[in-house]
């Protein structure tokens, strides 16, 4: 069988030859890190240094990271009306959200749904800066969740104006930046983020691991989701998972360290592909290319193109991509980021993207468009077996 061709690296990544070093050594610590015994104080230092590494690729203090099991966790967590400040611990009334969140954001973590708001995004797929600043006028102290880089466009949100408008408003704003960390500067402070979220498995580190981070020390989160033994400084109890958080630190360091120079290279092999379909394909639409977007990433769509036909044909080339949209049984749903852009429905379900990351080559982008060719000459000679 030919090799793959693995483009989906939103969805998650490969192990970086770092993490998988630092997975197998911490797999053979045998302590408890809440041990003082040798054996406990040796996978208590893994877990100390992880923290730090993480840390360094926000730009955080290392005693502000804290680890969950993952995105959605540290989502969970942080989205609470008990988020209390130095100064303030009155509970928070509304959560605002672009309308472009993530599902685990979506679902907004412990708010009622009565006290959830949309805020709408433009037809780039970039929050509207206008409507936040009126949504927070008509809401005293709101949390705000927005994600610096959307997982389906790839479109980069303007984060620092956001938080800006919040903290005018006596508000604070948690950042998902899932898929922002290791492509584009996360610096918290940079950023005015008082709460981020990070998941290990998009950078290069193991699933099931991740961290939600604080921009001071200032900011509790008074009712964690996970009670129970004081783990995490209290706010997440169970026994740590020593050799996931351990690959998450060795994985974002190796992030940190490379970054700018795998950006220019990929978004140089994005625009490769982004013309070469346009090229085979004149009415192809980009998603959200007149925004800043990370450089892996490129969502496009072909009226009368169906997402879930265009990944199988992808996948019988050999080449794994995906549809934008949340996809369940095999079938794909529009696309909530896609409506969100004001998007004719037939598009909606059209979306497939297309990520790539460290280990993708030219050659991978090159067998991409073979695959799109092949779709698009079957398409026009009206094979409709494959057709929408
Ligand atoms: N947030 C965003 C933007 C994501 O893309 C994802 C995963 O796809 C998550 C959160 C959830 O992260 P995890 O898979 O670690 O739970």
């Amino acid at each position: 069988m030919a090799e793959r061709c693995y483009l989906d690296w939103n969805a998650t990544t490969p192990l970086r030859v770092e993490a998988v070093e630092a997975l197998q050594e911490a797999l053979a610590v045998i302590g408890n890190p809440s041990s003082v015994h040798a054996e406990g104080r040796a996978a208590r230092r893994l877990i100390e240094r992880a923290r730090e590494q993480v840390a360094e690729l926000v730009a955080a203090r290392p005693a502000d990271v804290f680890f969950t099991s993952g995105g959605t966790e540290a989502n969970m967590v942080a989205l609470t009306p008990a988020i209390e400040t130095a100064a303030e611990k009155r509970p928070r009334q509304r959560l605002l959200m672009s309308a472009i969140e993530h599902s685990s954001v979506r679902a907004g973590g412990r708010f009622a749904r009565a006290a959830i708001e949309d805020v709408p995004v433009d037809a780039a797929g970039c929050i509207d800066l206008a409507a936040l600043t009126e949504a927070v006028a008509k809401t005293p102290r709101p949390l705000v969740s927005l994600m610096l880089a959307n997982n389906e466009t790839g479109v980069i949100q303007p984060v620092a104006a956001a938080a800006e408008v919040a903290h005018a408003a006596g508000g604070l704003i948690h950042v998902d930046a899932v898929q922002a960390a290791g492509r584009v500067p996360c610096a918290l402070g940079a950023l005015g983020a008082d709460l981020m979220t990070l998941s290990a498995h998009k950078i290069g580190g193991p699933k099931g691991v991740g961290a939600l981070v604080r921009g001071s020390e200032d900011i509790h989160i008074a009712d964690p989701l996970i009670r129970g033994g004081g783990q995490e400084r209290g706010m997440r109890a169970g026994t740590e998972n020593v050799a996931g958080i351990a690959a998450f630190g060795a994985a974002a360091a190796a992030a940190h360290s490379r970054f700018a120079a795998e950006a220019a290279r990929l978004q140089a092999l994005r625009d490769t592909l982004e013309q070469g379909l346009k090229a085979i394909s004149p009415g192809l639409v980009v998603f959200g290319d007149a925004a800043a977007r990370v450089p892996n990433t490129t969502l496009f769509a072909l009226e009368g193109v169906k997402a879930e036909t265009a990944v199988i044909a992808f996948d019988l080339e050999g080449v794994a991509v995906s549809s934008g949209a949340a996809c369940s049984s095999g079938k794909v749903q529009p696309s909530h980021v896609l409506a969100a852009m004001g998007v004719s429905p037939a598009l909606q379900r059209g979306g497939v993207r297309v990520s790539l990351g460290w280990t993708t080559t030219a050659a991978d982008v090159e067998r991409c468009l073979g695959a799109w060719r092949k779709l698009a000459s079957a398409l026009s000679k009206g094979q409709r077996g494959i057709a929408a």
